[in-house]
């Protein structure tokens, strides 16, 4: 496909987070008084995220862990200990509420206090991702007016692009390559049935291989709540180990490929054509 990755390396892979909590379940109005449904929730920071920063620390592989601002308050020591391992914090909304529900106001409230609360932990926080990938038609303006430098959560490529008239650089997402179609599971609709690690984790290594031979950046996403099951932190070290074992994958950060994507694409428009 012709990008151009540092060095030695002929494709690029992310391994993020969305650390929604118990604010995932809250979009459903109902749930918000129901503390069962909302413990799904609390399972990731209170369980999940420590096991999962053990395997990135086994595996010495850095992630990037898109917050809801909200979390920063409810579960400030966790977040704190994300970013002190070194993993890079980004910006995931305040609220769990999609961008396409409110009016510019209102999203540009819910962006200013999620990077208010972020920054105030020291963070250097440079990108974005909409909740549940939904982007209104100002959620762009928003986010590159605050100084951000990068979105993931549009479907389609392979490779990272700067957004048309803009400065911001997209790093894709695809729902194949998301835990939560696989695994989610809510008891508001009985029909969706839990799959297997076993039924899951040759799609993501084939997907896998297919960036590679492409040359795209794999940007897998993935729930504290929903990876973080015994059965699937075994899938995640395993997809860390061959991300990790494959010499020509630049294995990093979100803020990290689109640096370099920011750059890389720059050359490629000033560059001399001949
Ligand atoms: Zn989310």
């Amino acid at each position: 496909m012709g990008f151009s990755w540092p060095s030695g390396h002929t494709a690029a892979a992310a391994f993020t987070f969305d650390l929604d909590a118990e604010a995932v379940w809250e979009s459903t109005p109902e749930n918000r008084s129901k503390p069962g449904v909302l413990s799904q929730g609390t399972y990731g920071p209170k369980v999940a995220v420590p096991l999962i920063l053990d395997l990135l620390a086994a595996h010495g592989v850095r992630a990037t862990f898109f917050v809801p601002g909200i979390n920063v308050e409810r579960h400030r020591a966790v977040v704190e200990r994300v970013a002190a391992a070194g993993h890079e914090l980004a910006v995931h909304g305040y609220t769990h509420t999609s961008p396409t529900t409110m009016t510019p106001a209102e999203e540009a409230d819910e962006l200013d206090r999620a990077l208010e609360l972020l920054r105030g932990l020291g963070a250097a926080v440079t990108g974005y991702r909409s909740p549940s990938w939904e982007v209104s038609s100002v959620t762009l303006e928003l986010v590159e007016s605050r100084g951000l430098r990068y979105t993931s959560q549009f479907m389609d490529d392979l490779v990272p692009y700067r957004h048309a008239g803009r400065r911001l650089i997209e790093l894709p997402v695809q729902w194949i390559l998301d835990d939560a179609p696989h695994f989610w599971f809510s008891n508001a609709s009985w029909t969706k049935t839990i799959r297997s690690v076993a039924e899951v984790e040759p799609i993501w290594t084939e997907e896998f291989e297919g960036y590679r031979h492409l040359g795209g950046a794999y940007v897998l996403t993935m729930h504290p709540q929903i990876i973080g099951r015994p059965s699937r932190l075994a899938l995640l070290d395993r997809m860390l180990a061959r991300a990790v074992a494959a010499e020509d994958v630049w294995v990093a950060t979100c803020g990290e490929l689109a640096g370099h994507a920011d750059a890389a694409l720059s050359d490629a428009q000033t560059g001399d054509p001949a």
